[in-house]
């Protein structure tokens, strides 16, 4: 199998099938402003840390890479791109203003690694790597995102949590420090190693993704950034690609029926449905209301008449048969399995873990059935 990276992985856990379109199949996701502003802002973090010695190199040196360096894909416009431009100079000033007074030579700067997970490569690019002065190292990964890190946001960072693996398997120190580096505020926001335990589950998390991959499990699923660059190629969403594309169409139309007609028709009977329940619990109960306030029970209208009549539910109380039933033996004969109650054993932290994990291990897919949904889909401009 070959190597995966963080970004695959984390591309494979939030949808196996763009994964598949992306890495397997080779489609070329399209050109992203942001991607592009990023990458040119990571190269010249790299230029300014990766010297052989000190001193880093000057504003104008480091100006002036950049503008070599500027990679101008997926800006939608002139005035976009120079806007952002403009704004990555601001950055940089920023960022040589703040690292080169107290510039200190990092340990690795933009750090290829490759790391065995039982027999599952790992491998990636770490930005750059501090040795602390008590001995340990620092991990520091730069961002562009647009907003400021939560101290959850770092918490959860699985770049991070992969990189502190890699990093302590390579240099065989401690991680004392790992940190988010959000560019735009040139704000290092940091947080603790992660514990044995978060790493032992990352490893774990790897080798669940390393073999679905090898299982070739590529279900689509949706998630908040749909569609994707591969709409066309999904399920969810290729069917509207059909006309446009015919290929893609294996069968355009229900059968004596456009598929767009039966959307609309089913989506309207629904809603027709809806208002039908309603006003039919209003009657029922206007004439249960006449009923009782008049001491009948019968209603006549034209044509038909409604009768009402009371009527009672039997049942038992558990104890009282329970109590009557367990002394003999036979309660057992008459408890069922209830799921439900098995999902609030699952989260009883009281049961012992090792019951709890086994009995997940037992779950299973025992039929599969469609289910149909509906939403609203956004008018177009
Ligand atoms: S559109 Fe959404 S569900 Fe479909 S492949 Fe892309 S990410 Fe997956």
């Amino acid at each position: 199998m070959r190597p995966l990276s963080y970004t695959q992985i984390s591309q494979y856990r939030t949808c196996p099938l763009s994964y598949k379109l992306q890495y397997i199949d080779g489609l070329r996701p399209k050109d992203k402003w942001y991607f592009s502003f990023g990458s040119t802002l990571h190269l010249c973090t790299e230029y300014f840390f990766k010297v052989k010695v000190p001193p880093p190199p000057s504003l104008e040196a480091l100006l002036s890479f950049y503008e070599t360096k500027w990679i101008s894909q997926g800006y939608e416009s002139a005035e976009e791109e120079a806007k952002y431009r403009a704004y990555g100079r601001e950055i940089l000033t920023g960022f040589w203003q703040i690292h080169h007074p107290d510039f200190r030579m990092p340990l690795a700067v933009e750090h290829m690694f490759y790391v065995d997970i039982e027999g599952v490569k790992l491998r990636g690019y770490i930005d750059r790597v501090d040795k602390l002065d008590s001995g340990g190292l620092a991990i520091v990964d730069y961002k562009t995102n647009q907003n400021l890190f939560t101290v959850d946001d770092l918490e959860k960072d699985l770049q991070l949590t992969l990189y502190q693996l890699a990093v302590q398997e390579i240099w065989q120190l401690p991680v004392e420090r790992l940190t988010l580096y959000h560019l735009r505020s040139n704000t290092p926001c940091s947080c603790g190693p992660r514990a044995a335990s978060q790493l032992d589950a990352a490893r774990q998390m790897v080798l669940t993704v390393a073999e679905s991959i090898a299982r070739e499990e590529f279900p689509a699923v949706e998630n908040q950034y749909c569609p994707c660059d591969f709409a066309e190629h999904c399920p969810y969403y290729r069917q509207q690609y059909m006309e446009a594309r015919p290929e893609l169409a294996r069968q355009g139309v229900l059968p004596g029926l456009v598929a767009a007609d039966a959307v609309e028709e089913y989506v309207a009977l629904q809603s027709q449905i809806k208002e039908l329940k309603s006003r039919l619990e209003e009657l029922r109960q206007v004439i249960v209301d006449f009923c009782q306030a008049e001491g009948l029970n019968r209603v006549f209208g034209q044509e038909h008449a409604v009768t009402c009549k009371m009527m009672e539910k039997a049942g038992f109380d558990e104890d009282a048969v329970r109590a009557l039933l367990e002394p003999v033996g036979l309660w057992p004969q008459v408890t069922s399995f209830d799921p439900e109650r098995l999902k609030r054993l699952l989260d009883d932290e009281g049961v012992a873990k090792e019951i709890r994990d086994k009995i997940r291990a037992l779950e299973q897919v025992l039929a599969t059935f469609p289910r149909l949904s509906v939403r609203r889909l956004a008018k177009e401009e």
